[in-house]
């Protein structure tokens, strides 16, 4: 399970790659991406990316 960027909604303020414990996120060709075999969505936890993005539904549950 992995959480996923919406490439449209990001606005590449970078605030999600400092708070990812597993080093999921960073920067590919201007835009944010989830690497989803780091991705742990925190263990149980509230994903933390989720919650430092500004913008709504940017994160999501990958499909
Ligand atoms: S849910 Fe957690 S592990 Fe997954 S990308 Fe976001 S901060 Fe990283
Ligand atoms: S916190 Fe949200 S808007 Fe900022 S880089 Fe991450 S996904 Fe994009």
């Amino acid at each position: 399970m992995a959480l996923t960027i919406v490439e449209d909604s990001c606005t590449a303020c970078g605030a999600c790659e400092l708070e990812c414990p597993n080093g999921a996120i960073s920067l590919k060709n201007d835009v944010y991406v989830i690497k989803a075999k780091s991705c742990t969505e925190c263990d149980g936890d509230a994903p933390k990316c989720q919650a430092v993005c500004p913008v709504d539904d940017c994160i999501v549950k990958a499909a």
